[in-house]
């Protein structure tokens, strides 16, 4: 049993390395089960038994409420620091009790500052899109600024009627007395790092382009600051590898030459349009916080939705991936949900991991399973004819897919 490590940017993976991992609440322990069991088979049948992740449990939510009286103990973030990376099932947001949000409180206390939310379809999941297969996206969403920052003042508190006061007298901006206030601080260090990951990942993984989606013909120095920070950090770091859109047209007769990424930007409500329309001319999207928000879930609506969308929130020194959909309280214990969200984010670590091989036979045997009409009941509900499953046993269908 060994760390995993990280050097200079560079992962270093042993054969046999622990991972932390959550459980979580509600559906959590099935989708869990389901999935480590894919996870598992998968990297014994493809590695030939030479590879093996040691798993290490860790408690966050009702789990960890129950043993220690902590929804989220300091040993947990202690261990994702440890051991580098990290997934997790679905968490309960606990009422009251001073945490806003233990997957945002997860993100802001390890720095993961770059939510990776890749959006593909899988034959045979039904869509609501005539050419579902044209999409194939990964966004990298900004996820420590913005207005989540969480510089709130209610309407009518001192300190909102203390800001709207200095407004008026040091700047002369006349702002409604019964307005509430928030603040929306986007950096240019935060910007770039997040830009930075977006274009690495083009380039590590033959992607054509990176698009920077912002509102920044209104925004100018919050969103528009973002748009142009990108721009000068593909000049400063990227000299030789990244072009803009000029270029493609004026260089290179519009066709990408291989090795390098076309760096461009949309508007944001365009960009809802063009998601819809041309789906396939997208590849990588960089976007601020808010942004990025709105659009993964829209883009994730045209593949399947929400059981089988997975993703990541990734920091220079820490990793933690987790299915998006929450804890589905109705469904706990009856094994029925998908557990596809969970398990394509698993899929997502072990490429973080450079394990790329076994992530690829998880998503063809995935893929095989599906359009063979093998699906949990969300999928099942949507489809003419199909052999409804339980949690367990579509993984079992997985596993002997692989
Ligand atoms: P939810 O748990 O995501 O469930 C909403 C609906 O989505 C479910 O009723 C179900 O739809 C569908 N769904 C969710 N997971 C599914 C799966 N694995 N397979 C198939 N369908 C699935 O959202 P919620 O009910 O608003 O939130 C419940 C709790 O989860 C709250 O405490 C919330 O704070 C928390 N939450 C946690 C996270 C996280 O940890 N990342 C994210 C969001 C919410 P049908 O009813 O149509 O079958």
């Amino acid at each position: 049993m060994k760390k995993i490590t990280i050097k200079n940017n560079k992962i270093n993976v042993p054969d046999n390395p622990v991972i932390p991992f959550i459980e979580g609440d509600g559906t959590g322990p099935d989708i869990w089960k389901a999935a480590s069991f894919v996870i598992d088979s998968a990297v014994k049948k493809v590695s030939g038994g030479s590879k093996k992740i040691e798993w290490k449990e860790i408690y966050a939510g009702e789990k960890a409420y129950n043993k220690v009286g902590d929804w989220l103990p300091e040993d947990t973030l202690k261990a994702i620091k440890e051991y580098t990376v990290a997934i997790k099932g679905p968490l309960t947001t606990p009422v009251g009790g001073g945490i806003r949000s233990l997957n945002v409180t997860l993100r802001q206390k390890l720095d993961l500052y770059a939510c990776v939310r890749p959006v593909k379809h899988y034959a045979g999941v039904p869509s609501p899109v005539k050419e579902p297969e044209k999409v194939d996206m990964i966004i990298f969403r900004e996820n420590t600024e913005d207005v989540y920052a969480g510089i709130e003042w209610q309407e009518g508190s001192e300190e909102a009627k203390k800001i709207i006061e200095y407004l008026k007298s040091e700047f002369s901006v006349d702002i409604h007395k019964d307005s509430g206030i928030g603040i929306k601080p986007i950096s240019e260090f935060c910007s770039k790092r997040l830009i930075r990951r977006a274009i690495r990942h083009a380039l590590d993984n033959g992607r054509s382009s990176v698009t920077m989606v912002h509102k920044g013909n209104i925004q100018k120095y919050t969103e528009g600051a973002f748009r142009q920070w990108g721009y000068e950090l593909a000049e400063e770091e990227f000299k030789d590898t990244v072009i803009s859109e000029d270029d493609l047209w004026e260089k290179y007769n519009g066709k990408c030459p291989e090795g390098k990424v076309i760096l461009k930007d949309r508007i944001a409500d365009i960009m809802f349009q063009l998601a819809l329309l041309r789906p396939d001319d997208f590849s990588v999207l960089a976007t601020p916080n808010l942004n990025g928000d709105y659009i993964s879930d829209a883009i994730a609506a045209q593949v399947g939705g929400i059981g089988m969308a997975p993703g990541a929130n990734i920091g220079d020194f820490a990793a933690l991936f987790e299915a998006t959909h929450g804890t589905a309280p109705k469904y706990a214990n009856k094994d029925k949900v998908n557990p596809g969200s969970l398990l394509l984010s698993g899929c997502m670590m072990l490429e973080y991991l450079g394990w790329n091989e076994i992530s690829q036979a998880i998503k063809n045997a995935l893929e095989k399973t599906i359009s063979s009409g093998f699906v949990t009941y969300d999928l099942a509900r949507l489809l003419k004819s199909a052999t409804e499953l339980k949690t367990s046993q579509f993984a079992e269908k997985v596993v002997e897919n692989i």
